[in-house]
C-alpha cells in the first residue's frame, strides 16, 4: 500500500498539489465506470479512445481524491480536496508505478509471450501448478501496455510465484513490458503471421518478443524458429521441439480416440506418453508448452501425466445470461482467485439493469490466512444485497459481511436449497473454482432460451475499437462501416456505442439503413454507399450524405438539389483506383472538376477509394499503385477546387498493414466485429451465434440421419438435433460433418444434411443434454474456410429471424 506522497516520489514527478499527502491508495482507476472505492483510488487520466482528463470531474464525484494527469490547464480549484500529480506521459507513469511495485515482489515471476496461446498457457499453468504453490496470474488476457501494469499492481507477497502474460501489437512495445515485468523465467509460446502490425519479417517479430527476456535467467521456447542463436549470453535455455538436442523432445503426436491426443516425449533419457483431452492442434501445442514448464520445474513424468488429464477447455469470457424471474446471471465458474473475482465484481456492478445484486461464491484454492483476510476485505467493500457462500472454507466470513449471507457446505447442498432463495429481478454473479462445478447452479438459474440467438458483446466491440484506434496516430479520423446491419450484428445498438465512443463517421450501404439509424437517435454524420435517384429525398430529409461515384449520379443529384434550391449539400467523391466496382476513373478527374466548379448544389466533404488487396502481401505493388493514383487524384481535386477534403482509403486490413494509407481517416469494418484475418491482434469475438439441443437420440450402427439418408452411422451413436438450419443462415455446405459446433466447450460435428430449420450433431463422445446451449461457430474463421468462404459472408447471412441479444458491461 502506498500513500499519495510515496507515489509522487516513485514517479519522479515535478509538479504536484498534495492536500492530503498521507492518503492511502489501494486501487488504480482509469475508467470512471469501474470506480468503486473512489476514496482509495488513484485515477490515471489516460488518453485512449476518450481523453481521461475529460473524466476528472466525474471521478471526483465518485469520491476519487488522487489524480495523475498530463494536461496543465485543468482547473483544479473545482476539486479542493483533490491531490494532483502532473507527469509528461500518464501511461508511462502508471507503468513506472507498476514496475516499482513489481520490484517489491521477491518470488519468481514467469513471463509468457508469443503470438498465440499465451492466455490459455497461463491459465493452464496456474491450474497445474497451484496444487503445490500459491500462484498469482495476470487476470483474463491483461497483456497490453495497460493490462500488464494493472496485473502487476495486484501482486503481493502472499504468492509463491506469479505468471504474467505480455502481448505486443507493434514494434517497440516490449521494452516497456519488460521493464515492468522483469521475469526471471521466460516462456515463449510461438510466433504467428509475419507481416502484421508493422513488423517487416517474422525475424523482427521474434526479436521484439524476445526482448521480454532481456534480464531473465531461464528461457523455455520452441526450437523450431532458430531462436537459440538470437539469445543473450548467460540465459539458460530449455527448449522443446522435435530435435534430439531439445530438452523436451517430441517423438510422436497422434490422435487417441475421438477426443484425445497422445504425445510421446523424451526428457533426460526417459520416455513418457501423455494423454491430453483435446484434439485440436492449438490445444496440443499449448499442452506441450505446459509439459515443458512442469519438467523445468522438476515434476516427474508420472506426476505430469496425472495432472494433464485434468485440463479443461477454457471459456474465460464473463457470460451474461438471461436468468429466470427476470434475473441476469453472470457465469464465471472456470477459476476463482482474488484478481479474477475483482474483475467479475466490476462486471457485476456495471450491470445497470437491476438494482439488486447477489454474489454466489465458492471457496478458493490455495488461500492462506492472509489471503482470506484480503478476500473478506474485498467482499466488505461491495454493496451486495446477498452473498451465498459455498464450501466450509468460506464460512469464517459469516458474521463479518454487512448483508444477507447464506451458507452452504457444498454445491450439492446449494442445488437442493436453490429453490428456497427468492431470486427476483436481480443480477447474480456466480464465481467458483472448477472443483465446485458451480456451472450446475448456473444451469438451474438460467432460463433456457429455446431459440437461436445471436449474442452481441458490446464490450468486445468497444475493446476492438480501442485496438484499432490504438494503432492510429492522433489526428487520424475514424469512420466505422455499419453497412449490412453492422455486418449482421444490428444497427442502432452498435451505432449508439460508436457514437458514445466519439467516432467521426458512420457508413451504411443503403439509405434505409441510414434512416433506421436516424430513428434510433444517431446524430453522427452518415455516409451512404451507392445511393440511387429513388432515395435522394430520403437523403435530404434524414441528413444522409451520399457517395458520388459517376457523372450520371452526380448530374441527377445536382438537378434534384437545384430544383429545391438547395446549396452545399455534403457529398463524398469515390475514385476507382483499381477495384473497378464504383467510382470515377482517374482520367475523369478533369471533367469532374469542371462539373464541381460550376455547381453550388453540392460541396465535396471527402474523397476516397477502396483498396483491393490490402491484406495480401502478394499484391503489395498493386496496393502501392492504388495509393499513388489516389494521392494524385485527391491532390488534383483539392488544388483545382481550392478546398480541403477528408482523404480516406484504408479498410481494416490496411489499418494493420499500411500505415501510409491512414491519410486523414480510416474506414474500420470487419475488425470492429472481431475478425482479424491474420489472427495476430488481440481482438475479441463480438457475435456468438447460439442455439439449443431440442432432442437427443441413441441410435444403433447402420441407421441413417436426415434427408436422403446422407448421414450414415458407422457405430452406435448419440445424435442431437439443434434448432438451426439453412433458413437461419447456416449453409447447407456445413452438412455431412463439415460443420463443427461446440457444446459445453466440446467440439462436435454435423451428421447428414442441414435441414431448413434444424440440423443434427454427433454427440456420442461428449457430455451433452437436451436443452444445452450450442455455439454454432466456435471458430468463425475456420468455419468460413471449411466451406470455402470468408467470415464476412457467414456474419451477414445470419437471418433476420435470429434474435439479436446485446450485452454490455
Ligand atoms: C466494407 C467497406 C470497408 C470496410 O472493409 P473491411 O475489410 O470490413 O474493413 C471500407 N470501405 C468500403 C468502401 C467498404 O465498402
Amino acid at each position: 500500500m502506498y500513500t499519495v506522497a510515496d507515489i509522487y516520489s516513485i514517479l519522479h514527478a515535478s509538479t504536484k498539489i498534495l492536500v492530503h499527502p498521507a492518503l492511502e491508495i489501494f486501487d488504480l482507476a482509469y475508467d470512471t465506470r469501474k470506480i468503486r472505492r473512489g476514496g482509495q483510488s488513484l485515477f490515471f487520466a489516460l488518453k485512449s479512445i476518450r481523453d481521461g482528463h475529460a473524466f476528472i470531474g466525474e471521478a471526483y464525484r465518485k469520491g476519487v481524491r488522487a489524480f495523475v494527469l498530463s494536461q496543465k490547464d485543468i482547473d483544479v480549484s473545482l476539486y479542493p480536496e483533490g491531490n494532483f500529480i502532473w507527469v509528461n506521459n500518464v501511461l508511462l507513469a502508471l507503468q513506472q508505478l507498476a514496475a516499482y511495485h513489481r520490484t517489491q515482489f521477491k518470488k519468481p515471476v514467469i513471463g509468457i509471450t508469443g503470438s498465440n496461446g499465451k492466455t490459455v498457457v497461463k491459465e493452464w499453468l496456474t491450474q497445474l501448478l497451484q496444487d503445490d504453490r500459491r500462484v498469482y496470474q495476470s487476470p483474463k488476457s491483461y497483456n497490453s501496455q495497460l493490462g500488464v501494469a494493472l496485473a502487476l499492481w495486484n501482486l503481493s507477497d502472499e504468492y509463491d510465484c506469479a505468471i504474467i502474460e505480455a502481448g505486443i501489437s507493434q514494434p517497440g512495445e516490449m521494452v516497456a513490458l519488460e521493464a515492468m515485468t522483469r521475469p526471471e523465467i521466460g516462456v515463449f509460446t510461438n510466433i504467428g503471421a509475419a507481416h502484421a502490425s508493422g513488423f517487416a519479417s517474422k525475424q523482427d517479430k521474434i526479436v521484439e518478443k524476445l526482448k521480454l527476456f532481456t534480464h531473465s535467467k531461464d528461457l523455455l521456447f520452441p526450437s523450431r524458429y532458430g531462436i537459440a542463436s538470437m539469445l543473450p549470453e548467460g540465459l539458460r535455455v530449455f527448449s522443446f521441439g522435435t530435435e534430439p538436442m531439445d530438452e523436451v523432445q517430441v517423438l510422436r503426436i497422434e490422435d487417441y480416440g475421438r477426443t484425445a491426443t497422445q504425445i510421446q516425449v523424451a526428457h533426460a533419457q526417459e520416455i513418457a506418453t501423455f494423454s491430453i483431452p483435446f484434439r485440436d492442434k492449438a490445444s496440443v501445442e499449448n499442452a506441450l508448452i505446459c509439459i515443458t514448464v512442469l519438467l523445468f520445474f522438476g515434476y516427474s513424468l508420472d506426476a505430469i501425466a496425472s495432472k494433464l488429464t485434468k485440463l479443461k477447455p477454457l471459456d474465460m469470457r464473463l457470460q451474461l445470461k438471461k436468468g429466470k424471474n427476470g434475473c441476469s446471471v453472470i457465469d464465471d465458474t472456470y477459476s476463482n482467485d482474488l484478481a479474477s473475482l475483482q474483475i467479475a465484481l466490476d462486471f457485476l456492478f456495471q450491470q445497470q439493469q437491476h438494482q439488486k445484486r447477489t454474489l454466489i461464491l465458492s471457496d478458493m484454492d490455495g488461500l492462506d490466512d492472509k489471503l482470506r483476510q484480503k478476500l473478506l476485505a474485498l467482499l466488505q467493500r461491495q454493496e451486495l444485497d446477498r452473498i451465498v457462500l459455498v464450501g466450509k472454507g468460506t464460512h469464517f466470513m459469516r458474521d463479518q459481511l454487512h448483508t444477507t449471507v447464506l451458507l452452504f457446505d457444498s454445491t450439492e447442498a446449494l442445488l437442493l436449497g436453490l429453490k428456497d432463495i427468492p431470486f427476483q429481478q436481480e443480477s447474480i454473479l456466480i464465481k467458483g473454482s472448477r472443483a465446485y462445478h458451480l456451472e450446475e447452479v448456473s444451469r438451474v438459474l438460467v432460463s433456457k432460451s429455446h431459440e437461436t440467438v445471436l449474442e452481441i458483446n458490446l464490450n468486445a466491440l468497444e475493446h476492438n475499437l480501442q485496438v484499432y484506434r490504438g494503432m492510429l496516430p492522433s489526428g487520424v479520423k475514424m469512420m466505422a462501416m455499419v453497412k449490412a446491419f453492422s455486418y449482421g450484428s444490428g444497427s442502432y445498438e452498435v451505432a449508439n456505442l460508436l457514437q458514445f465512443n466519439k467516432l467521426d463517421y458512420l457508413t451504411v450501404a443503403f439509405a434505409d439503413e441510414g434512416v433506421e439509424l436516424r430513428q434510433g437517435g444517431i446524430t453522427l454524420p452518415i455516409m451512404v454507399l451507392s445511393p440511387d435517384e429513388q432515395v435522394f429525398e430520403t437523403l435530404l430529409t434524414n441528413e444522409l450524405e451520399p457517395e458520388i461515384y459517376s457523372f450520371r449520379i452526380l448530374h441527377a443529384f445536382i438537378t434534384f438539389l437545384d430544383r429545391r434550391q438547395i446549396k452545399d449539400f455534403p457529398i463524398h467523391i469515390k475514385i476507382d483506383t483499381g477495384m473497378h466496382r464504383l467510382g470515377f476513373m482517374p482520367e475523369e478527374m478533369d471533367a469532374l472538376i469542371q462539373v464541381l466548379r460550376v455547381t453550388e448544389a453540392v460541396r465535396p466533404k471527402s474523397v476516397f477509394s477502396h483498396l483491393v488487396a490490402s491484406g495480401s502481401r502478394d499484391h503489395d505493388d498493386f496496393t502501392r499503385q492504388q495509393l499513388d493514383t489516389f494521392a494524385r487524384c485527391a491532390a488534383l481535386l483539392e488544388s483545382e477546387l481550392d478546398c480541403n477534403l477528408i482523404k480516406h482509403i484504408a479498410n481494416t486490413s490496411a489499418i494493420v498493414h499500411w500505415p501510409e494509407a491512414y491519410l486523414d481517416m480510416v474506414r474500420l469494418g470487419i475488425g470492429l466485429y472481431g475478425v482479424d484475418m491474420d489472427r495476430t491482434l488481440d481482438v475479441e469475438q463480438v457475435s456468438t451465434l447460439k442455439t439449443t439441443i431440442t432432442q437427443i437420440k441413441e441410435l444403433p450402427a447402420g441407421e441413417t440421419v436426415g434427408y436422403d439418408r446422407k448421414g450414415v452411422l458407422h457405430r452406435a451413436s448419440r445424435i442431437a438435433t439443434v434448432k438451426i438450419g439453412y433458413a437461419d443462415g447456416y449453409s447447407r455446405r456445413f452438412g455431412q460433418g463439415v460443420g463443427q459446433m461446440s457444446i459445453n466447450g466440446q467440439l462436435v460435428q454435423t451428421v447428414g444434411s442441414i435441414c431448413m430449420d434444424m440440423c443434427m450433431l454427433d454427440v456420442t463422445d461428449i457430455v451433452a443434454y437436451e436443452e444445452d446451449e450450442v455455439v454454432v461457430f466456435p471458430d468463425l474463421m475456420k468455419a468460413a474456410a471449411d466451406i470455402g468462404t470468408i467470415p464476412y459472408e457467414l456474419l451477414v447471412n445470419i437471418s433476420s429471424r435470429v434474435k439479436r441479444v446485446y450485452f454490455y458491461g
